[in-house]
């Protein structure tokens, strides 16, 4: 249980800090060290969230031993019973969905809209995921033999560790760790050191449903110290893991030197292509949405807009006034339609981007493009929603993937020069179009090299029950959410019964 720090909370901080702790064999521990973190809230850095275990291998190796001792057990539980746990943590989550995400805003920063749906997004794939325990269908199939029957059943691996990021800080979790434990497996999550609060809370529901423990464990911590641990345990079986580029191709190395299973899902540079023909309102609307929604901190986000020359102008004059007009601020303020970026890295790495825009881009920078720092704000990681126009594709605002509020007008000829630019990246993740013509909407469906495409509507906003990844760079051929979720986690298991009471040689006519 969390405890309270000797320290009474300062004026701007909205609730005394707690102190956390690991979540491990269905106990609270502090981490063996007793160190912990502070975790703060990017809109008000004077405002500590909690302090959180700064956990080392010698945690992680304690959580892998318990996931390692509840997994024979929970691997013989029949998959529905399995799943009315899934049920009572969906159930727990919805009562607790407006405390969840108060929380998450606190510690992440996007607005309390985005963070309800973020919790919702958890509560869907509970009853999503619930569901495939009475199925988790096999096949049956014939046999090139007489009196031979031959079926395929799904079967657990083993012990996951699961990696995630801070940008959806429950749902991401959710996508991993219900599919993985409907599957049989069992779990040991490392949140993103931005966001343990909300991994807390999930945890907190999964204690109260009942569950066994050890069936999932959480350990806190930053990623060299309590991740790498994780990846490189020999008991892990599989690694699950959703961040950057640069970590996952890490992480995919040492999973494959150890022979470990390994699913990622990685970076993006997604583009909105506006037809000469689209629907001018709805697509500026949709771009609103789609580069500014979670101050562009989405791996979907759109920070590209692939623009017909015909509607060019017109189209860049609507989005700089809608963008200008965006109210940024303390995203638990209902008026707030962008928040905070969530930390001082990212704060800088965005603020290098614009700078990279500015000069070596050489793009016109039509607004934003600046850290607010009026007031309160100077006390958080505030950026205006940036657009630059006159983007040349191969620039490297256009190219690399910046993961905050800035987004690049590209002009582009034709429906053929929008499909090409688009697909002129290293990432393949989601894209989208706007136009009124079915013809080019299939064909932009048909050619864009993405995992996830969208017609009239932006770049972001997946459904639990579809899969969720992207092709080249942005993961390794697996997909969360839809059944497709379920490949991740389990193996085929291949089984051949011969009731012949003879011996049968497939392949062999002699
Ligand atoms: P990150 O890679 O810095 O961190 C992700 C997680 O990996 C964190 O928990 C971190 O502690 C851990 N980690 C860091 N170094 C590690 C190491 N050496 N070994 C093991 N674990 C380590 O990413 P982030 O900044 O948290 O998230 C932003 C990135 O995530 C963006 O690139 C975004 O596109 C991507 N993302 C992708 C998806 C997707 O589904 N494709 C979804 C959300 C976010």
């Amino acid at each position: 249980m969390p405890t309270k720090k000797a320290s009474s909370a300062p004026a701007h901080q909205t609730a005394a800090p707690l102190t956390y702790a690991n979540y491990i064999g269905g106990q609270w521990v502090p981490a063996k060290n007793g160190e912990t973190f502070a975790n703060y809230n990017p809109a008000d850095t004077r405002d500590i969230v909690g302090y959180f275990p700064h956990s080392t291998a010698e945690d992680v190796a304690v959580a892998v031993e318990a996931a390692a001792e509840a997994y024979p057990k929970w691997r013989r539980v029949p998959p529905p019973k399995r799943a009315e746990y899934i049920v009572r943590v969906g159930e727990i989550l919805i009562r607790d969905k407006e405390a969840i995400a108060q929380d998450m805003t606190r510690e992440m920063g996007k607005i309390l809209k985005e963070t309800r749906g973020d919790t919702q997004e958890a509560i869907d794939m509970a009853a999503f995921v619930a569901g495939e325990g009475r199925r988790l269908y096999g096949q049956t199939t014939t046999s090139e033999l007489p009196d031979k029957f031959a079926m395929t059943v799904r079967d657990a691996i083993g012990v996951c560790g699961l990696i995630t990021p801070w940008n959806f800080p429950i749902a991401i979790p959710s996508w991993k760790i219900f599919p993985a434990i409907l599957c049989g497996n069992t779990v040991v999550i490392k949140p993103a050191e931005d966001t343990p609060l909300s991994v807390y809370r999930f945890m907190k529901a999964f204690e109260e449903a009942g569950l066994p423990p050890g069936v999932v464990n959480m350990v806190t911590g930053y990623g060299e110290t309590a991740g790498a641990p994780l990846v490189t345990h020999p008991t892990i079986r599989l690694v699950s893991f959703t961040g950057s580029t640069q970590v996952g191709r890490l992480i995919a190395m040492q999973a494959a030197d150890k022979g470990k299973k390994c699913s990622l899902e990685m970076g993006g540079k997604n583009a909105i292509i506006i037809l000469d023909d689209a629907n001018l309102d709805l697509a500026v609307e949709g771009a609103i949405w789609g580069a500014f929604g979670t101050a562009g901190q989405r791996c979907t986000a759109a920070s590209r807009l692939i623009v017909h020359k015909k509607v060019l102008k017109k189209f860049t004059h609507m989005l700089v006034e809608r963008t200008r007009a965006l109210r940024v601020g303390d995203g638990r303020d209902p008026a707030t339609d962008v928040g905070p970026v969530v930390n001082q890295d990212q704060l800088e790495r965005v603020l290098h981007y614009i700078e990279v825009g500015r000069t070596r881009d050489k793009a016109k920078l039509l607004c934003g493009g600046l850290r607010l720092t009026d007031g309160d704000l100077a006390h958080g990681y505030f950026i205006a929603p940036t657009v630059f126009g006159e983007v040349d594709p191969a620039a490297v605002i256009a190219q690399e993937e910046i993961f905050g509020p800035v987004t690049a007008v590209i002009p582009c000829h034709d429906f053929e020069d929008a499909i090409r630019i688009a697909n002129g990246v290293n990432y393949g993740l989601s894209a989208s179009i706007y136009t009124g013509d079915v013809n080019r909407a299939f064909r932009a469906m048909r050619d864009l090299e993405t995992g996830i495409c969208y017609v009239n509507a932006p770049t972001i906003g997946a459904e639990v029950h579809l899969p969720f990844g992207g092709t080249k760079g942005t993961g390794n051929g697996h997909r969360e959410g839809g059944l497709q979720a379920l490949d991740i986690f389990s193996e085929w298991k291949t089984l051949y019964v011969d009731f012949s009471g003879r011996l049968q040689k497939a392949q062999i006519t002699d």
